[in-house]
């Protein structure tokens, strides 16, 4: 696990994202907009810069057998680590669509019926904050074929004897499709 940053450096890093306001281009000043909670603030608009987790979906996809889909990560964080496949929310789909489209780009296999497993919020050294939000799917298609840049590998593995996974979130999720599904 990674120690999570203290707020001070996390006000730190509020200072380094925005120097300017992004809609009139005043410069902006440190405020303590709630007792001991500092935030970049815009004296011209009163725009503020918030330090919001960003949104992660991962899946836990599953074949007829139970086995669920894991792939050897190729980007950070936890490069060359056994990881639930998945990736970032874009704007415009809900969590569930960006499950089955990271779940297409990363292996080519296609999945249905998307069911919520838990939500979590986990933080990383690389991206900081994030909210992960897990689903089971069930593999309707598609035939196993990894995106070389995101996955050195992927494996269909037993929930029961499960490789190192870095990712607290990722063994709860898994944890969870195992009582969903009457595995323990
Ligand atoms: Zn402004």
């Amino acid at each position: 696990m990674v120690e999570k940053p203290s707020s001070n450096s996390a006000c730190a890093e509020a200072e380094e994202f925005f120097s300017y306001c992004p809609h009139c281009g005043i410069e902006l000043e440190t405020t303590e907009i709630e007792p001991d909670k500092f935030r970049r603030r815009c004296p011209g608009c009163a725009w503020v810069q918030y330090l919001n987790p960003i949104p992660v979906v991962v899946g836990v996809a599953h074949n007829s057998t139970g086995e669920i889909l894991l792939g050897r990560r190729n980007l950070p964080p936890a490069r060359g680590e056994w990881a639930l496949p998945g990736g970032f929310m874009e704007a415009g789909e809900s969590p569930e669509q960006t499950c089955l489209r990271e779940l297409f780009e990363e292996t080519a296999l296609e999945a249905a019926q998307p069911r919520l497993l838990g939500v979590y919020s986990e933080y990383t050294d690389y991206y900081g904050e994030l909210l992960i939000v897990a689903y089971a799917v069930k593999i309707t298609g598609g035939s196993l074929q990894i995106d070389k840049t995101e996955l050195q590998e992927a494996e269909f593995v037993s929930p029961a004897t499960l490789p190192a996974i870095p990712f607290p979130s990722h063994l709860d999720a898994i944890s969870r499709y195992q009582q969903l599904t009457g595995q323990r």
